[in-house]
């Protein structure tokens, strides 16, 4: 069981640079967000605290989205700095490469982080989960490609941190039963992004929803943010925002993916 109200805070990149998105989060801004947990009294915990049943008083946690370098050049040593731990999804196909999977035009090219930063975050006690191999929407898979992104992406990720690999996100925060079953077989958690009331405090372990923490977010948004689950307004603005992702989706699909295979 997942404790009640855990807040479970989305990032992607850490940058000063802005984005033509708004998933990169200024280091002034994402020091300020540590901050204000820390003021407010959270610790910071993985997956593997969950499962292992150790939790400490008011747990939050943090988790990225992709691996970006940025988090091993800014976000890493910023956390480490505030004695907070965080979970980090690996697309494992992309390690140490561009992300070529985000197929929006004009996007500015991002490098993925490689082994031996994977191994490193690691070692520092941060949980490494699965993003998939190829950052596609699993939900159009044939299920042998379904169970190769799920399972293979976990048996590579094991062999390069040496860890048990117990989480899994879903590329685009997309999932449906199908998905779930074979993720169910591998993992002990997988995580979505908000989508509706209803679910948001459903017990399931493998559509647990999270918050993405953009940009744009000010202090007073991003601490109405660690109280999502009673916020219905909130919820409905992250699901328009959250819509845009459906271009990158949908000229996947009229990409050939053969490549991968
Ligand atoms: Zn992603």
């Amino acid at each position: 069981m997942l404790p009640q109200n855990l807040p479970i805070l989305n990032y992607h990149k850490i940058d000063n640079k802005p984005d033509v998105g708004i998933t990169t989060r200024h280091p002034d801004d994402f020091i300020k967000d540590l901050a204000i947990l820390k003021q407010q009294g959270f610790n910071s915990i993985n997956f593997k605290h969950l499962k292992e049943n150790k939790l400490p008083k008011k747990p939050v946690l943090i988790s990225f989205d992709d691996a970006y370098e940025s988090f091993y050049s800014e976000a890493f040593p910023i956390l480490k700095e505030f004695q907070m731990t965080a979970v980090v999804f690996v697309p494992v196909n992309f390690i140490g490469k561009f992300n070529t999977w985000d197929v929006q035009i004009g996007r500015k090219k991002y490098r993925h982080m490689n082994e031996s930063q994977l191994i490193e975050i690691s070692k520092s006690g941060f949980e490494i989960g699965s993003h998939s191999l190829t950052h596609r929407s699993l939900t159009f898979l044939d299920e042998k490609s379904l169970i190769s992104e799920i399972k293979t992406s976990k048996e590579v990720l094991q062999d390069i941190t040496g860890e048990n690999i117990i989480s899994f996100s879903y590329p685009f925060g997309l999932l449906n039963n199908r998905v779930i079953k074979y993720v169910q077989e591998h993992y002990a958690y997988a995580v979505q992004l908000i989508k509706f009331k209803q679910q948001l405090n459903g017990t399931s372990l493998y559509s647990i929803p999270r918050i993405n923490i953009y940009r744009m977010d000010s202090e007073k948004a991003f601490i109405k943010k660690l109280d999502f689950r009673n916020n219905t307004g909130l919820v409905f603005k992250n699901k328009l925002i959250q819509s845009g992702s459906w271009a990158t989706v949908l000229l996947q699909q009229f990409k050939n993916f053969n490549r991968y295979n």
